[in-house]
């Protein structure tokens, strides 16, 4: 199946993740920012103290993972470019990015669940939520309704 990247690849991303999210100073970060407020460690689209994030007090920033929507938003909705050349593009990034972000996670649980013994009915529910949220930009009550109806029946098989 044709999935999109489901790891995150900051070198073809804008920083969405830097730029978009709210951090909350304590023990996963040294400060605090609102969303929409680049933080102040950003350099260009680049973590300027990468290498140091957990001396630094930024451990949040390590845990974190956007699962591929990063660079899906900044390359297939915004064509590579960048709210630091384009500003008035971050609010429409910012959406786009919250909006992918949990779907690109449930893509990533959908591909895990494949190690376990699904039935066929499981199966089949497993690979088409797959393919629909594959060519989706957003959550729809639907989708998010027959999630948790997989992971309903996914509980038992997981568990034993
Ligand atoms: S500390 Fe680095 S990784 Fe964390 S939000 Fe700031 S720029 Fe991004």
């Amino acid at each position: 199946m044709d999935l999109p990247d489901l790891k995150s690849d900051c070198m073809n991303c804008a920083a969405l993740c830097c730029v978009s999210l709210v951090l909350d100073k304590g023990k996963m970060f040294a400060i605090d920012k609102e969303a929409g407020r680049p933080c102040p460690n950003l350099g260009g689209h680049l973590c300027t103290i990468h290498d140091d994030l957990k001396d630094r007090g930024f451990q949040g920033c390590i845990n974190y993972e956007c699962a591929g929507a990063g660079q899906r938003v900044t390359q297939m909705r915004f064509n590579g470019e960048s709210w630091r050349d384009a500003p008035e593009l971050l609010p429409a990034m910012m959406r786009d990015f919250a909006n992918l972000r949990p779907l690109h996670e449930r893509m990533t649980m959908l591909v895990a669940a494949e190690k376990y013994p699904l039935t066929d009915e499981l199966e089949q529910m497993r690979q088409k939520m797959l393919r629909k949220l594959a060519r989706s930009w957003a959550d729809t009550p639907q989708m998010s309704a027959d999630f948790d109806a997989f992971l309903e029946k996914l509980r038992p098989i997981a568990q034993t």
